[in-house]
């Protein structure tokens, strides 16, 4: 079988928290499989889980799953995609058969689970140098040169999108905004909260903005990550701390019709519930470490009518809402630009991953080539 050489920042687990950049093999795509040069890759949470031992993935690994690129090959019987589309990559890359999969709930798969490192069919297209399997995190491994995914999970995407921008759309972004619009349903003049303003957060805020909510009020730890906050939409922001249920209460008159949760810790997940009206929703976006259990008052849940609301990917269905954020994207009503606070070449991820562990850094985004960045003239 054919391959190519691509260099990949792959996880081993032999040496800490660091990943090497190594040349693997990539083997031709498939039937109903194509071929992505990857030209953006976001650096997000959920691999930091992976690479500092909080979840359990085979290995090596290809790390990343927030990608866009280029379709370079097609294997056979591809009939929506070309080469030279633009692509975002789905992460989750669900059957498309089963009854949740076509009853508009991907994520809810019940024969591909949506935290799988390999390809649908249970195998992978990556090689190491001695022969070994290397297995693409999230079924995308997108912190390589190029990628093989199905045809399914690469949604062609405007080429006025520049791809760091349309890299997040595949994550974070798309998590954020499905978070707002999907799980949350938040309509034009409701109130929000937003507890954690990193990559998701601030994506969950512009959201916010997108749909006419107010105010949005940001919490976070960090005085800079809440003026940042500000200037995707955030019209108040707070220092977090215990009292935290009584200032969004005062804000919002009683607390806020929808909150979120986007750090995935086990404390900020507790007072989501106490942020809400009754009546509100609650959603949980972030991911805690395995085996975090919450403690919830259930008088308060049941007799305030409270809706609790577990957010995978943002209840996203990519084909649909991808191009939906890229177009708010153009249309100038979702500042996209503005999420991204450092661009670094695939060398320095491990940097990036240090910056994030320090709470620094909205998000890093991993480029390929220099032009490859929304400041580019195109
Ligand atoms: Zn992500
Ligand atoms: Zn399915």
């Amino acid at each position: 079988m054919a391959t190519i050489e691509v260099r990949a920042a792959v996880y081993r687990g032999d040496n800490g928290d660091r990943l090497g950049i190594e040349q693997l093999q990539l083997a031709d795509p498939e039937h109903g499989e194509v071929r992505v040069r990857v030209r953006a890759a976001g650096v997000c949470g959920s691999d930091r889980h992976v690479i500092d031992g909080e979840w359990q993935v085979p290995l090596p690994a290809v790390m990343g799953h927030e990608a866009a690129g280029v379709v370079e090959a097609i294997g056979a019987g591809v009939r929506e995609l070309a080469v030279g589309d633009h692509v975002i990559i789905a992460w989750h890359q669900a059957c498309q058969r089963c009854a949740e999969c076509t009853g508009g709930k991907p994520w809810a798969c019940t024969r591909v689970r949506s935290n799988d490192s390999q390809l649908p069919d249970g195998t992978t297209r990556w090689h190491t140098a001695d022969g070994a399997a290397a297995w693409p995190y999230l079924a995308v491994g997108a912190m390589s040169e190029r990628i093989v995914v199905p045809d399914f999970a690469a949604i062609r995407v405007d080429p006025r999108v520049p791809f760091d921008v349309a890299s997040l759309i595949g994550c974070s972004v798309g998590t954020g905004y499905g978070a707002v619009v999907n799980n949350a349903r938040v309509v034009a003049g409701e109130s929000a909260v937003v507890v954690g303003a990193g990559g998701v957060g601030m994506s969950i805020i512009s959201s916010l903005r997108l749909a006419g909510a107010s105010p949005i009020i940001a919490v976070d730890v960090s005085e800079a990550k809440l003026a940042e906050a500000k200037r995707a939409g955030a019209t108040h922001g707070l220092i977090g701390g215990a009292d935290l249920a009584e200032r969004v209460a005062e804000l919002t008159g009683g607390g806020a019709d929808a909150a979120f949760e986007a750090i995935g810790r086990v404390a900020t997940m507790e007072q989501l519930p106490g942020l809400i009206r009754p009546g509100g929703r609650a959603v949980f976006v972030g991911l805690p470490p395995e085996g975090q259990e919450l403690r919830i008052d259930g008088l308060q849940l049941a007799y305030d009518g409270k809706t609790l609301i577990g957010s995978n990917y943002g209840g996203l269905v990519p084909a649909r809402d991808f191009p939906r954020v890229a177009q708010a994207y153009l249309a100038g009503e979702l500042p996209l630009d503005e999420l991204i606070s450092t661009r670094v070449p695939l060398e320095e991820v491990n940097e990036a991953f240090d910056a994030m562990r320090r709470g620094e850094r909205t998000r890093t985004v991993i480029v390929f080539d220099e032009d490859d960045t929304a400041g580019a003239a195109n």
